[in-house]
C-alpha cells in the first residue's frame, strides 16, 4: 500500500487466484447466529446465503447493530455458526490461516517497535527466522511505511498504526483479508488516503477482501460488490455489483463521477430503508 495513491505499489508474494481456484472464496449457506438462550436469545444474523468468488472486494454495509461484525467473525472462524454452513477456500475457516483480520482499533503491542509488531505476526505465521527481516520490510513497504521499522508505536499517527495493523494481517499471506470498520476511528483525510491505498493494493493482489462499514461513501468507493444488510437479524437486503472501474481512474475522478454518486445514493437509500423496515 503506497502512501502515494496515484502510483500503487505492486504487491510481491501475493496469492494469485486464477478463475476456478477456491482460495479466498466464501460460501455461506443458510447461516444464522443466535446468542443466549430461551427468553434472552438474540438472533444477530440470518438466515444468510452468500457466494463470494475469489478476488472479490465485498463490502458489508448496514446500520449499527445489524450483525456485520458477527458475520465477519463467522467468516474468520472466531466462533461457529448456530446453524448453517460457513466455508472459506472450500473448507472450515481457521483464524490466521484462512484469513487475516483488521479491527477498528489497531490492537498493536505498544512495547514493541513497528517492525517488532510485524515480526511477531511473521513468527506466528511460521516464517523462518532468516526470511523475516526481508518479509517485514516488504510488508511495511506495501503499506507505505518504509523506514519506520525501528519507530515506537506511540511515535506514529493513528493512520500509521492502522497501516501497521494491515501489514500484520497480511503477514500470513492468506488469500482472504477481513476488515471490520478499520478506518472508522480516523480523521476524514487519513481515512480517504487509506481507502485509496487499500483499493489500489487489493486490485493488484488478487486477494479476496470482506470490508465492514456503516458508511455508504466507503462502500461505494471500495467495493466490487456491495451487500446491504437489514436490521437485526442481519439478512441480505441488497446485493450490488459496482459499475466503477478498478484501474485507469484516479481516486478524485472516481469520487467525482456520476456512477459513484448514483451508487452511493443507492447504497445509502438501501441502508436507511433496511434499518427502518418493519419485521
Ligand atoms: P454490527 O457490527 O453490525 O454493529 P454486531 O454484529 O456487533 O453488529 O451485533 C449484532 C447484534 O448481536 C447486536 O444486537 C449485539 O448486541 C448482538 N451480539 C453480538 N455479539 C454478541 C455476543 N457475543 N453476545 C450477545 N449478543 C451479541
Ligand atoms: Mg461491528
Amino acid at each position: 500500500m503506497s502512501s502515494n495513491s496515484s502510483s500503487p505499489v505492486v504487491e510481491t508474494g501475493s496469492v494469485a487466484t486464477p478463475s476456478g481456484d477456491p482460495r479466498g472464496s466464501i460460501t455461506l449457506r443458510d447461516v444464522t447466529q443466535t446468542y443466549g438462550s430461551g427468553a434472552d436469545a438474540v438472533t444477530a444474523v440470518g438466515p444468510v446465503d452468500l457466494e463470494v468468488p475469489a478476488g472479490e472486494f465485498l463490502v458489508l454495509v448496514g446500520a449499527s447493530g445489524c450483525g456485520k461484525s458477527t458475520l465477519l467473525r463467522l467468516i474468520a472462524g472466531f466462533e461457529p455458526a448456530t446453524s448453517g454452513q460457513v466455508e472459506v477456500s472450500g473448507g472450515v475457516p481457521v483464524p490466521g490461516v484462512t484469513s487475516g483480520v483488521v479491527f477498528q482499533q489497531p490492537r498493536l503491542f505498544p512495547w514493541r517497535t513497528v517492525g517488532g509488531n510485524v515480526d511477531l505476526a511473521l513468527r506466528y505465521a511460521r516464517i523462518p527466522k532468516a526470511e523475516r527481516a526481508t518479509r517485514r520490510d516488504e510488508l511495511l513497504h506495501r503499506v507505505g511505511l518504509d523506514d519506520t521499522a525501528d519507530r515506537r508505536i506511540w511515535e506514529i499517527s493513528g493512520g500509521q498504526q492502522q497501516r501497521v495493523a494491515i501489514a500484520r494481517a497480511l503477514a500470513a499471506e492468506t488469500s482472504l483479508l477481513l476488515l471490520d470498520e478499520p478506518f472508522a476511528a480516523l480523521d476524514a483525510l487519513t481515512r480517504e488516503r487509506l481507502q485509496e491505498d487499500l483499493r489500489a493494493v487489493s486490485t493488484d493482489s488478487g486477494r479476496t477482501n470482506v470490508f465492514v462499514t456503516h458508511s455508504a461513501d466507503e462502500a461505494a468507493f471500495l467495493g466490487t460488490r456491495i451487500v446491504v444488510l437489514s436490521r437485526r437479524p442481519g439478512r441480505v437486503a441488497l446485493d450490488l455489483t459496482s459499475p466503477l472501474p478498478r484501474t485507469g481512474a484516479t481516486p478524485d475522478e472516481l469520487r467525482g463521477s456520476p456512477e459513484y454518486a448514483a451508487l452511493r445514493a443507492e447504497v445509502s437509500a438501501a441502508v436507511k430503508e433496511a434499518a427502518a423496515a418493519e419485521r
